[in-house]
């Protein structure tokens, strides 16, 4: 079964249309990643997908139910988590009360798990969010999302601004999770890095899907990869 299914979805801000039926699918276990130039639309299919910004148009089953018209509250309940780009950490709680905050299913992640995950995050259980560097940021922002136990996980440039061997811990993380039967939906800049541990590749320009297929293949063409995924390639 697949864990995700889009089709057809137009999403507008106001009056700017932004995608213009977009479709994609994540199968179980597999990591999928969407890729594309600044605005391009990978953060609007995201929200569009979790119920943030509802699409006007087209479809989206997850664990084959049909969650187009679910609130975002419900679609996380269904099993679906996202760490959206920016890590919304919350400042003023320190790491552990960051971690009882999220809502729970029951599952294999627990805090005592997540801990073992991000041995870093333990030692700073007592910290403030604020305290935190942008790498630490970024891992209690996953390890948040964790604990909702979710089927499919929907990371937003988790390694955007962050040094490269943070940006090493992170990715080896989302390879573990794969490990454990998630699903990930990966938005990255650092195309090299996630065509390397991605399965599928979805490639959106100007809100369209431009690429679909195996995502060591697109990374292989190096012109289509400057053309389509911007110059950080
Ligand atoms: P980035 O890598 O810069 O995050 P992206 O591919 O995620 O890019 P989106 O953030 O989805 O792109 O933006 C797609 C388009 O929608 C852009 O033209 C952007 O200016 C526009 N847009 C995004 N958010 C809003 C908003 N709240 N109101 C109006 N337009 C928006």
């Amino acid at each position: 079964m697949n864990v995700l299914e889009a089709s057809g979805l137009h999403t507008f801000y106001g009056k700017s249309h932004i995608l213009h039926g977009v479709g994609l699918e994540v199968r179980e276990g597999e990591i999928v990643t969407l890729l594309g130039r600044n605005g391009a639309g990978k953060t609007t299919t995201m929200r569009s997908l979790m119920g943030l910004t509802p699409a006007r148009e087209g479809s989206i089953r997850v664990l084959g139910q049909d969650t187009t018209k679910w609130s975002p509250y419900r679609v996380a309940a269904l099993g679906v988590g996202f760490v959206p780009e920016g890590r919304r950490v919350f400042a003023n709680l320190s790491v552990d009360e960051n971690l009882r905050v999220p809502l729970e299913r029951p599952g294999p992640w627990t805090i005592a798990r997540v801990y073992e995950l991000f041995p870093r995050l333990q030692e700073r259980r007592a910290s403030k969010g604020r305290q935190l560097s942008g790498g630490e940021q970024e891992m209690l922002s996953i390890a948040r999302a964790l604990l909702l136990n979710p089927k499919l996980l929907m990371l937003d440039e988790p390694s955007q601004g962050l040094a490269p061997l943070i940006v090493k811990q992170v990715f080896e993380v989302i390879a573990q999770m794969r490990k454990q039967g998630m699903s990930v939906l990966l938005v990255e800049q650092n195309v090299r890095a996630a065509v390397e541990i991605a399965d599928r590749a979805y490639v959106l320009e100007n809100g369209a899907i431009a690429y679909e297929g195996p995502a060591a293949e697109f990374g292989r063409d190096e012109e289509r990869v400057r053309a389509l995924a911007g110059a950080s390639a």
